[in-house]
């Protein structure tokens, strides 16, 4: 398992993402953790405005634990969001590539497919 430069794990629930989710834009993976206590991401994304939010939006699914970077720039989080996509992709429920934000030329570091 590679290092993901995430922080947590950490339960997926309100009072925690509001604890420790303090910034706007950055990238998540939502998981499950092993018995071993390894962290297991099956989905990774990203918000370019409302991190906090989208968290809490995850709070009902299946998934019970969270990482999560935040960054300043919205771009450096898109190259994030894809360098976790590539790494994990075989494990992930996540179906399609990370999109960037429209009107931007950003360019995953890692293929051709944006
Ligand atoms: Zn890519």
């Amino acid at each position: 398992m590679p290092q993901t430069g995430l922080k947590g794990p950490f339960q997926l629930n309100r009072e925690i993402i509001d604890t420790v989710v303090t910034s706007s834009s950055g990238v998540y993976a939502l998981g499950y953790v092993e018995i071993g206590g390894d962290f297991i991401p099956k989905y990774v994304g990203r918000s370019d405005n409302d991190i906090n939010q989208i968290l809490k939006d995850w709070t009902s699914s299946q998934y019970s634990q969270f990482k999560f970077e935040c960054y300043d720039s919205p771009e450096l989080a898109f190259t994030k969001e894809c360098g976790l996509y590539h790494d994990w992709k075989e494990q992930l429920d996540n179906q399609e590539h990370p999109k960037k934000l429209e009107d931007t030329k950003w360019k995953c570091p890692r293929c051709e497919s944006c």
